[in-house]
């Protein structure tokens, strides 16, 4: 069995808070918030980080982000975050998009 924890959520194994499914992707609420709506869109299939994310993986995450962006109610503004590595504050090496929205965010990030 994986030890990946998004790996386990993907599978059901570990709850979360689930918004959007579909064959490829599964959005939820990440667990620690940094926006009134903050939630972490990944590829149910094992893989680190975006640099190998292969097109058709891609493409079915961004169709998922806009299906997910319409769903909620992003009209305002939303950001997409991809931390990635230890500099790029990944703490969690299953690919994930952050979709944070809900109010101002501020740039740069810290
Ligand atoms: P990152 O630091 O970019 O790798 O993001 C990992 C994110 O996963 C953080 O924002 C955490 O709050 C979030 N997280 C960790 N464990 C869980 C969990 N069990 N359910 C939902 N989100 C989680
Ligand atoms: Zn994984």
């Amino acid at each position: 069995m994986s030890e990946c924890l998004f790996c386990k959520i993907a599978a059901k194994q570990i709850p979360a808070k689930v918004v959007y499914e579909d064959d490829y992707t599964l959005a939820f609420y990440d667990i620690n918030p940094q926006a009134p709506k903050h939630l972490l869109l990944i590829p149910k299939l094992h893989l680190e980080n975006i640099l190998g994310l292969a097109d058709d993986t891609a493409a079915h995450m961004l169709a998922a982000m806009r299906c997910i962006a319409s769903e909620q109610d992003f009209s305002q503004g939303f950001r997409v975050v991809a931390n990635t590595g230890e500099q790029g504050g990944q703490t969690v090496y299953h690919l994930h998009w952050h979709l944070l929205s809900g109010r101002h965010l501020g740039w740069p990030p810290g």
